[in-house]
This record gives C-alpha cells, structure tokens and sequence, in this order.
C-alpha cells in the first residue's frame, strides 16, 4: 500500500501548508494498517514532514521507505539517501526496510530519474556498510526523565536510558547492569508496540511501552 500526500495538484499543496510542521496524521493510519493484512507499506520519507518515529507503528509490516524526492530535479547525493536510511532504521527492523522513491517517477525527465535511481542504489549500499559495521549507529532518541510520565500518557511508549530506568524503577544501576549479559539473546516480545524490534546499540537502552 503506498500512502501518498499528492503533488502537483494546487489544493493539495495548499492543505499542506496547514498540516504543520509535524505531520502526525500516521499515527493515526499506522496501527490500523499494521492490524491489517496489508504486507507493505510505502511512504515518503525524504523532505517530508511525517515524524520517522511514526514508523515504529507499522511493526510486523514491510517498509518501503521513500529516499528520493521526485518532486524535485535535485539529484540525492548517496549519503543522503544512506542517512535517510540509517535515521530509519531506529525505526524499522532491517529485514523489513525496503529503500524506494517518495512516489512514481513517471513524469519525470527520463535521465534525472535515472540518476536518482542510482543515487537510491549507492545510498542503500552504503547504509548497509555503515550498518554492518555498527559503526554509525545513532542512539535512539531519548526521553528526558522529568517527561516520562507525560509521554507515556501521550505517546504510549517512551525510550530511556539505563540511569534514567533505574531511577524510575527504584534499583540500583548496577543490579541493572547485571541483565546486560543477557541482551543478545532478547527474544521478540510482540506485546511491545514496536513488535519488539530492539535497537542494536548501545546495550542498556531499554525501550518500554504501556
Ligand atoms: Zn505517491
């Protein structure tokens, strides 16, 4: 299924100045779709405005993550595109992401599309590299203590780091610590909002839900 915010049309383009800057109509769609027996998802990522942590709701679904802008003759350079890719990748299991263009190309001018395209084929390479080397990977972000019981009033799910979970759960960080052995052999914990895709780095960020 490719969810598509239209281009080209003038009404469109003018109810999406009044979207905002967060287009947060997804979180909304997502957990309907991922209850669904829809196997793919397709949406724009690149320059667009919806919050990549919206993805986490689409857990158990394929995602093909849009990386190219095909409303604009810009060509992407492939470290854009690998860091669209990568911002992603906290988001959606490896497995299940897919690199593709915002929307269809057909009326593009046939060479810029091709460019892109290959633009699209480097980056992806290049995020892989970067993955399989772990090297790059961005720490998830983090939510301040003082918010968590907000959020999780408002989002349903927060990310903390190991000082902050030990606080809020009233241990000691180092009797914490003593489950770290364990974290390679985390299994899937489909109760998680996520579908328990657990970031692989760094150990010690636990990622809970209500
Ligand atoms: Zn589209």
């Amino acid at each position: 299924m490719h969810i598509c915010y239209g281009y080209g049309i003038q009404a469109n383009l003018d109810w999406k100045k009044t979207l905002g800057d967060q287009w947060r109509q997804y979180e909304t769609v997502f957990p309907v779709l991922a209850r669904s027996s829809i196997d793919q998802v397709s949406l724009e990522c690149l320059h667009s405005h919806v919050p990549p942590d919206l993805m986490a709701l689409l857990a158990g679904k394929d995602v093909m993550v849009g990386v190219i802008d095909v409303a604009s003759d810009a060509i992407e350079t492939p470290e854009t595109v690998a860091e669209t890719i990568t911002n992603a990748l906290r988001f959606v299991p490896r497995e299940r992401l897919i690199a593709c263009t915002n929307c269809g190309m057909a009326p593009m001018d046939r060479a810029i599309a091709l460019a892109k395209i290959e633009a699209l084929v480097k980056g992806a390479a290049l995020a892989r590299r970067k993955d399989m080397s772990g090297a790059t990977a961005p720490r998830p972000p983090l939510t301040p203590p003082a918010d968590v019981h907000a959020r999780l009033a408002r989002d349903g799910h927060v990310v903390v780091d190991a000082t902050s979970l030990a606080t809020l759960c009233g241990v000691h960080l180092a009797d914490l610590a003593a489950w770290r052995r364990y974290w390679d052999d985390l299994p899937s914990d489909r109760y998680l909002r996520d579908g328990g895709h657990y970031p692989p780095a760094p150990p010690l960020v636990f990622r809970g839900a209500q």
